[in-house]
């Protein structure tokens, strides 16, 4: 199965796409993630996209659909794969679906975690990131509702969106997230 974790930073993706991921023996991709590992060992690749990440800025397109595309390349994602974070603009959901039309794949869902606004920027001032500053955090939620969301209309127009209730304890809402996509727990 190939899905998409989609909502709001802080909603819960990165926690919830792990728990999925290790569920269905797929590979969880997200592009923060793989940008947070470059900063660390010193990439070249770090360089490049810590003044964004620091802002709470997109990564230009370029440089993420490439990261994103890489890492869907890999073998172990033919049996299936959980995106985290990606795409996060309409230009990205159209590179993803371009490339991933060429090799005969499609997204089967885009899981939208959903909490309001107040709970997310309690949920990041508590996780302690860099990049979970106030203000940072403020601009990321800006951002989100300019540039992400509008990305969410386009899969509700291929009809594989599912709306999760990102409140309540992590194994609640894994255990909703397995429910809407058919592996609910026996
Ligand atoms: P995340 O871990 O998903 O919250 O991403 C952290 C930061 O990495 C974001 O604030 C962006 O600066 C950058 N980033 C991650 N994914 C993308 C993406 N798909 N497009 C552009 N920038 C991204």
């Amino acid at each position: 199965m190939n899905l998409i974790f989609f909502g709001a930073p802080g909603v819960g993706k990165g926690t919830q796409a792990a728990l999925l991921a290790e569920r269905l023996k797929v590979p969880h991709i997200s592009t923060g993630a793989i940008f947070r590992a470059a900063i660390d060992s010193g990439r070249i690749l770090g360089l490049q996209v810590k003044k964004y990440m620091d802002d709470g800025l997109l990564v230009p397109d370029e440089l993420t659909t490439q990261v994103a595309l890489e890492a869907l390349a890999e073998p172990e994602c033919a049996p299936g794969f959980i995106l985290d974070g990606y795409p996060r603009n309409l230009a990205q959901a159209e590179s993803l679906d371009k490339a991933l039309q060429e090799k005969r794949r499609k997204i089967d869902k885009v899981v939208h975690l959903v909490v309001d606004e107040e709970e997310l920027i309690d949920r990041m001032l508590n996780r302690g990131r860099p990049d979970d500053t106030e203000e940072v955090i403020r601009r990321r939620l800006g951002v989100y509702q300019r540039e992400t969301a509008p990305v969410l209309d386009y899969y509700v127009d291929h009809g594989i969106v599912t709306v999760i209730d990102g409140l309540g304890t992590i194994p609640e809402v894994h255990e909703r997230i397995c429910t809407s996509i058919g592996h609910g727990l026996d």
